[in-house]
């Protein structure tokens, strides 16, 4: 196993129990397996997922004690015996797929996300809220050298959710999509994202704050969920021909605004659920999903394919979505800002403090 010098204790965000809080304490930092390596984590964008992780909102149950994060950039120190084609000194990111069998009927056709034996980081693993996190080699993203470590976190997550999101879509360019929790992580991304693609981008979101980040991002148009008082008409009203957006996704945190896009999006429009609010339904009037020939899909992160593409386009230079800076030892109030709805954008920890 090659290696550069690493610690035998390091910084963590740990869950002890459902329900939180985090606790910021020492653990020991684990060494790669044969087919793993080891990142030093500089930097890891707050997914909303972590919020879910550790209030125990799905129906799978995360391990316990548990280190969250799943948008972990770094530089690789060690790697397992069988690893050869991710390099010591490399910069890498940890991501929600942390690894799969490479076997079954889903590995084989690059839906890895679907695969049963997935690991999950932050979830049924250890993930990137600590300084030393461990991934399968073959799920590391490579990141780019020129790419700032700290700006790039997001990508992680958010930015290959929604880039995975925006192929399910089928949105061509010059079409109309409402990004539903457009002023959230992923939905400030998403907007970038949908822009690059050449897309017409209807937000959809709460305050002003969040309307003037979207805008600015370049959104066409912005319809606030918490003082519309016709959501489906005004949505439709942001579309030159009024007949509502070619397709939405949605990644807001909340049951209602599915079962809204269902309605507003146009015939043959599509609907891409890609937010996990807890204990939520989505339900349609079966009437007018089959005379209006709605798609209503859901859409789970990425491949690795998708993680290198997302990747690409940020690289480029065309995804440039704000997030703020604090040490990983504050990430509990990271957590209150997030379940009040107060953040405009992400959140990236710095693992250093
Ligand atoms: P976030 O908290 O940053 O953003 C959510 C946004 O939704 C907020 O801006 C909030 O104001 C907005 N919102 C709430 N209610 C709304 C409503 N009625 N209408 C419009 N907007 C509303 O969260 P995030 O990190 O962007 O994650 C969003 C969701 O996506 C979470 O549930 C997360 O678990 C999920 N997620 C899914 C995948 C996937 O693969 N499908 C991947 C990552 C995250
Ligand atoms: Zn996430």
């Amino acid at each position: 196993m090659g290696s550069v010098s690493i610690p035998t204790e390091q910084w963590a965000a740990v869950v002890e129990k459902t329900g939180g809080p985090v606790v910021y304490k020492k653990i020991p930092v684990r060494l790669p397996g044969p087919d793993e390596v080891l990142i030093n984590i500089k930097y890891s964008g707050v997914c909303h997922t972590d919020l879910h992780a550790m209030m125990g909102d799905w129906p799978i149950p995360t391990k316990l004690p548990l280190v969250g994060g799943h948008e972990g950039a770094g530089v690789v120190v060690a790697r397992g015996e069988l690893v050869k084609d991710v390099e010591i000194g490399e910069h890498a990111g940890i991501k929600w797929l942390n690894g799969s069998c490479l076997n079954c009927s889903y590995c084989n056709q690059a839906d890895e996300p679907l695969c049963a034996k997935a690991l999950l980081s932050g979830y049924t693993v250890d993930g990137s809220f600590q300084q030393y996190a461990i991934a399968k080699a073959a799920h590391v993203a490579h990141i780019p050298r020129e790419c700032d470590l700290e700006a790039v976190a997001p990508i992680l997550c958010a930015g290959i959710t929604v880039y995975k999101g925006l192929k399910e879509s089928a949105a061509k360019p010059g079409q109309h999509l409402a990004i539903v929790g457009a002023g959230g992580g992923l939905g400030s991304i998403a907007i970038q994202y949908a822009k690059a693609m050449g897309l017409s981008v209807i937000a959809i979101d709460g305050g002003s704050e969040k309307r003037d980040m979207c805008l600015k991002l370049g959104a066409t148009s912005y319809v606030d969920f918490q003082t519309s008082k016709d959501l489906v008409a005004d949505v439709r009203a942001c579309t030159h021909d009024g007949l509502g957006p070619h397709a939405a996704i949605v990644v807001a945190v909340q049951e209602k605004p599915f079962q809204q896009a269902t309605q507003y999006v146009r015939a043959r429009g599509t609907v891409v659920c890609m937010g996990l609010p807890a204990h939520a339904k989505i339900s349609a009037p079966v009437f007018d999903t089959v005379l209006r020939m709605i798609n209503i899909k859901g859409s789970y992160v990425g491949n690795r394919a998708d993680t290198a593409e997302a990747l690409e386009f940020y690289r480029r230079g065309l995804i440039k979505a704000p997030f703020k800076t604090v040490g990983l030892s504050e990430l509990n109030e990271v957590y209150k800002l997030m379940m009040d709805g107060k953040i405009a954008g992400r959140y990236v920890v710095d693992t250093s403090k």
